[in-house]
């Protein structure tokens, strides 16, 4: 089945101007900014600026400069936010839930950026 995206979602609305947010960057493609209940003391989400549900559907469907584009915002976030490991800083999570099973609360993809503090292991245990 193909995705179907909701339009009303609140990414779309704030990609739209209807509804605020705290901007950390926008390029031509892609929008980052902060989430609104920050899960660690750095906590960015990057959306596409295209109707994508899922990183699968971006994946598949996306532009080529699209996906160029959302890939080297997320770059630069982490190196905003001075965490690179590659350049001194302590490292962040790069995740992006999806579906039912993902919880993903959102129907507008989006990768969030965590960091800031040790963010244990990858997935809660099963048991
Ligand atoms: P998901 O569970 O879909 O991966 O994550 C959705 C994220 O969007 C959550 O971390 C939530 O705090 C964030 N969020 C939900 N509504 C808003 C909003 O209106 N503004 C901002 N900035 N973040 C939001």
């Amino acid at each position: 089945m193909a995705y179907a995206y909701d339009t009303e979602n609140i990414f779309a609305k704030i990609l739209r101007g209807e509804i605020p947010c705290n901007k950390v960057m926008e390029t031509e493609h892609s929008l980052a900014f902060q989430d609104i209940r920050p899960q660690a003391p750095q906590h960015v989400l990057v959306i596409p600026k295209g109707p994508y549900v899922t990183f699968d559907h971006f994946g598949l469907e996306a532009s080529d400069a699209e996906k160029a584009d959302f890939v080297t915002l997320i770059g630069k976030v982490c190196a905003e936010l001075g965490v690179q490991p590659g350049e001194g800083g302590a490292g962040y999570r790069a995740i992006s839930n999806a579906g039912e099973d993902g919880v993903q609360e959102v129907p507008h993809l989006h990768v969030h950026i965590l960091a800031g503090r040790m963010l244990g292991r990858m997935v809660q245990s099963a048991d």
